[in-house]
């Protein structure tokens, strides 16, 4: 794949990049001074840019290529799909072939009360569809009041005005006038950060109080769902301990309130179940799923659509004014069909969950030992590490860096320059890799860490 690298004039690009693209989520003066790097190629997982450079992709791109990259079985159906069928939408009493076959496989491989989906281009429009649909619901349903979200500080659910909104980063709200009214925000379950003095057990019980607080403070019959990432990724990989989620659940249940898991990083295998919600035992109404489902070879995203929801919304509500021109695309939908097919066949969620999850997360936890590391988490396969400027034997006791520092994207900085991909996210530092890495790539990659973290001191 490296031989790519000799087509490409990185000086032009670079420039024309300057010149004319606006990236998501980064300063454009920043990148200009520097020059963006330009990723060219990708086998398994590596990715190599156009000075021939070979990157180990630590973070599966943005969360999503789970079944790594260089898959030609992906692209051949794509091919034979656009050959056959390029797009037509499914409103108006039509529909294709593809997406009826992957809304039967996504009902197949989730859990039972899932028996209906709605199709989206991504996991923002995911979490669009959420707000409409459980507010939706809750009209259906004779209670209009009840239209107010929960979700959670530092949460990310998208950066559409309903996804930036559900999401709780500061940073977007910040921007644009967000967030929309009807949806309210809750501590985030981080033992690190919340849970001095407390066994994980303990703080799991107290950060799901927070949200019977906020029902009882918004009003429980205004209350019309609560919204989690069943691990939070793009926050810094925030794992909740094992009560919390069963907790959350007693009490959503308690006040008859909507409970949906956006599934988006946590499903299609990531922690070792389908979806992420099957690995802390809770029973969800409806769940977003993205990035996963095509392992980012085309966009697709949508709505797993629970019995609950799906009846109300089949029996009772007539059109639900809402949808896309690519809901249900003919070519996304082959491409997640063939994804599927070769998770099923390499049986990698159930590796995630015997094999290589295990192992990843006994090698990641050799890193606490690292001088800068307060703790190093992980949970299927995916893992977080914070960084301490003084280390201490409880993690609550560490000394951290001063936050003007911005000690991860220094660390970050020395990953690329040594090949490997980690994302910083403030003081954490989080990997997501491919569901496909062997046992030696997993090694070579804690090795690769943890030479960085030397550099870093
Ligand atoms: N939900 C979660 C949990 C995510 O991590 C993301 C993206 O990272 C989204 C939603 C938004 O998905 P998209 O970027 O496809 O709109």
């Amino acid at each position: 794949p490296s031989s790519q690298a000799a087509a490409v004039d990185t000086r032009a690009i670079q420039a024309l990049d300057a010149a004319h693209y606006l990236h998501p989520f980064t300063d454009p003066k920043g990148i200009n001074q520097r020059g963006a790097r330009v990723i060219v190629s990708g086998q398994g997982i590596y990715l190599w840019d156009s000075e021939g450079k070979r990157l180990l992709d630590g973070m599966s791109g943005l969360w999503c290529m789970n079944v790594g990259y260089g898959r030609t079985r992906i692209a051949d159906a794509v091919y034979a799909q656009m050959q056959q069928l390029p797009f037509y939408n499914s409103f108006f009493q039509t529909t294709n072939v593809p997406a009826v076959q992957l809304a039967a496989k996504l009902v197949e491989i989730s859990p039972p009360q899932f028996n209906h989906v709605f199709f989206t281009s991504s996991g923002s429009e995911g979490n669009d569809t959420i707000v409409r649909m459980v507010r939706r619901y809750w009209d259906i349903k004779g209670q209009p009041e009840r239209h107010v979200i929960i979700s959670r500080h530092n949460a990310y659910h998208g950066s559409t005005m309903a996804g930036g909104s559900l999401g709780g980063m500061s940073g977007i709200h910040e921007q644009g006038g967000l967030p929309i009214p009807g949806i309210v925000h809750i501590g985030q379950p981080y033992y690190v950060e919340g849970g001095r003095g407390q066994s994980e057990e303990e703080f799991g019980l107290t950060a799901a109080s927070w949200l019977e607080q906020k029902i009882l403070e918004v009003g429980a019959d205004k209350v019309a769902a609560f919204i989690g990432e069943p691990v939070q990724g793009a926050g810094g990989v925030i794992i909740p301990p094992a009560t919390y989620w069963p907790e959350i659940q007693r009490i959503c249940d308690k006040y008859g309130i909507l409970l949906v898991t956006d599934e988006v990083i946590c499903g299609f295998g990531r922690l070792g179940h389908w979806f992420g919600c099957e690995h802390f035992g809770v029973k969800p109404d409806l769940m977003t799923f993205a990035k996963g489902v095509t392992s980012g070879y085309v966009p697709l995203g949508g709505v797993l659509v629970g019995d609950r929801v799906a009846q109300a919304l089949i029996e009772e509500g007539g059109e639900f004014n809402h949808g896309f021109t690519y809901s249900g695309h003919p070519v996304a939908c082959a491409a997640a069909l063939e994804n599927i097919r070769i998770i099923e066949e390499e049986g990698l969620v159930q590796r995630v969950r015997e094999d290589i999850g295990p192992y990843l997360q006994q090698r990641f936890a050799t890193l606490a030992d690292h001088p800068l590391v307060g703790s190093a988490e992980s949970c299927g396969f995916v893992a977080g590490l914070n960084l301490v400027k003084k280390k201490a034997e409880k993690v609550h006791d560490c000394e951290p860096f001063d936050a003007t520092l911005d000690v991860g994207m220094i660390c970050r900085g020395h990953m690329f320059s040594n090949g490997m991909i980690m994302r910083a996210v403030g003081d954490r530092m989080i990997i997501a890799p491919p569901l496909t890495m062997t046992h030696a790539e997993i090694d070579e990659m804690i090795a690769l860490i943890r030479l960085c973290l030397d550099k870093t001191l």
